[in-house]
């Protein structure tokens, strides 16, 4: 291959500048050269793309958000958006294409792969919900400014002695929820992938009461209720008044941790390695501290799972 392309797309998420730098130095150093789509599919299917330089990369890896934008893009789930759009990367002699995005973003690179245009997907979405893969980038610095957040909080929740619901995003996952509400330790975590029961909820900020505890921290989940929904319940079941606190945008912002940076770094010059080894159709991924690479498909076949573990720690520390 003597020219290859990246896009991000979806959410965006910390990390996904230090990502398209990684897969851009590594490309260059195999003397490959990679232009950068704009928008996503958007500009896959206009080829609204330019040539990145190794200096066009330089000074973004501690910024966040994506210097290539990032778009949702619907009609690119039809076959002739798709074709159209190979066709304007043909034109320009792109051989392959770098994915960064979530599991909608992998499905694209799937059809094109499956259409014969190599494509390999970087898992990028702060959500942690791409199967195959321990951690995504973004991940991390979303949770770091979660327990930021939750922490300042805490200072006014002691201070007024109020409880509070914190609602945070995760889509239909509870990654967040979960690593979060066991780094600040809140009283309660509510997951899509764990039933709850309010009772428990209700006893926990009880006992913490009789205990003389003043305040306590719920954190729910978006893909569980909104945090108003739970105010109501707890309001109704047992007259207990929480505020609510929505964390919203400011979880996908800011700059990427280390933790965020290095992972970028490391599978975005992963998937330019698997494209110049000539193979299609894989996900990027890391597993056990090792970069991994796997069938695209198995990102669609199974389910993502939350550590179920870490739930049954936090709710035996948060006693
Ligand atoms: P995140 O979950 O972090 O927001 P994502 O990649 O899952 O990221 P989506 O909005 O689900 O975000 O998908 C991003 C884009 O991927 C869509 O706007 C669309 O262009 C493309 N896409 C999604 N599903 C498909 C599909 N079945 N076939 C082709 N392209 C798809």
């Amino acid at each position: 291959m003597k020219r290859i392309a990246v896009l991000t797309s979806g959410g965006d998420s910390p990390g996904m500048n230090a990502a398209i730098r990684a897969v851009v130095r590594k490309a260059s150093y195999h003397g490959v050269e990679v232009m950068g789509i704009f928008h996503g599919y958007e500009g896959f299917i206009e080829g609204r793309m330019e040539l990145l330089d190794l200096g066009s990369v330089g000074g973004i890896i501690q910024r966040g958000g994506t210097k290539l934008f990032s778009s949702r893009c619907p009609q690119f789930k039809e076959d002739r958006y798709q074709y159209q759009g190979i066709e304007k990367m043909r034109e320009a002699n792109v051989e392959g294409l770098v994915v960064i995005g979530g599991d909608g973003s992998y499905r694209g690179a799937h059809a094109l792969s499956q259409k014969g245009f190599p494509c390999v997907g970087v898992p990028g979405t702060i959500d942690n919900d791409i199967p195959g893969t321990e951690y995504t980038i973004g991940f991390d610095t979303a949770l770091n400014t979660v327990i930021e957040s939750i922490d300042k909080i805490r200072d006014t929740a002691t201070s007024h002695e109020n409880s509070f619901v914190v609602e945070v995003m995760g889509r239909d996952a509870g990654d967040i929820a979960l690593w979060a509400g066991l780094a600040a330790g809140a009283e309660s975590i509510l997951i899509p992938e764990e039933s709850y029961n309010i009772d428990d909820i209700v006893n926990r900020i009880k006992r913490g009461e009789a205990r003389g505890k003043k305040h306590s921290i719920i954190i729910v989940a978006e893909g569980v209720m909104s945090g108003s929904e739970l105010a109501k319940i707890l309001k109704e079941k047992a007259n207990i008044i929480t505020r609510v606190s929505v964390l919203g945008h400011i979880q996908r912002g800011g700059s990427p941790s280390a933790r965020d940076r290095v992972l970028a770094g490391r599978l975005g010059a992963k998937a330019v390695e698997v494209l110049l080894e000539g193979r299609s159709g894989r996900a990027i991924g890391i597993n056990n501290h090792q970069i991994i690479d796997y069938d695209i498909e198995e990102v669609f076949i199974n389910k993502h799972k939350a550590d179920v573990t870490l739930y049954t720690l936090s709710k035996e520390l948060s006693i």
